[in-house]
């Protein structure tokens, strides 16, 4: 059995949490940072990367969150979570959690086009995925340990570098639960793996 929790410091938290119960897998809320430990994968969710950054600091959650990252365990990071995970940022100096080895550009997709729904395909997920952009980053560049999973208009919108998984939009928010449920396989090897 595994646990799953989402980064409940802002942004879109119940959404993830009923996606993951939707793969039939437990779900948590991870408010404080003792919870990691229970859990065996951890989702950080759109919403602000700033406020969400200011949130991690605050409760101190950094050197938790980069010890879990450590440990081998799976994290999905999408839209500002994406941000947080991203080991280079476009106009900053400094990364936020910074462990996958891409740089991301936020708010990338336009003024105009603050939010957007378009069918993607996805490597191994979907041939048609409804994906909802709201204020999104893309990837811009990706290390050569990175396999692009998707991409939107020639940019890069989902990769996955090992135990961490990213994508530009927000999964969470239709119905198709199948990039979630990528994602649980992902914990679900990580976790036998450890096992053995
Ligand atoms: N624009 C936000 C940021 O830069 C991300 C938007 C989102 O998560 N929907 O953090």
């Amino acid at each position: 059995m595994i646990k799953i929790g989402v980064l409940a410091l802002q942004g879109a938290v119940r959404e993830h949490i009923n996606s993951i119960q939707a793969c039939n897998v437990e779900a948590v809320a991870v408010k404080r940072k003792e919870q990691l430990d229970e859990v065996d994968g951890l989702i950080l969710p759109g919403g602000e990367s700033t406020t969400m950054r200011r949130l991690i600091d605050k409760y101190d959650f950094m050197p938790a969150l980069k010890e879990f990252a450590s440990a081998g365990k799976p994290m999905f990071g999408t839209c500002a979570g994406l941000i947080l995970l991203a080991k280079d940022i476009v106009g900053y100096s400094e990364p936020h959690v910074g462990v996958m080895d891409i740089k991301v550009e936020r708010n990338s997709f336009g003024r105009q086009v603050d939010s957007f729904e378009a069918d993607l395909a996805i490597k191994y997920v979907a041939e048609s995925f409804p994906a909802v952009f709201i204020r999104a980053p893309h990837i811009v560049e990706a290390g050569e340990n990175v396999e692009i999973l998707s991409k939107h208009n020639e940019r890069i919108v989902a990769a996955r570098e090992g135990q961490f998984l990213g994508c530009s939009f927000h999964p969470e928010l239709t119905d198709n639960h199948r990039l979630t449920a990528y994602f649980v396989e992902m914990v679900k090897e990580a976790k036998a793996k450890q096992l053995v």
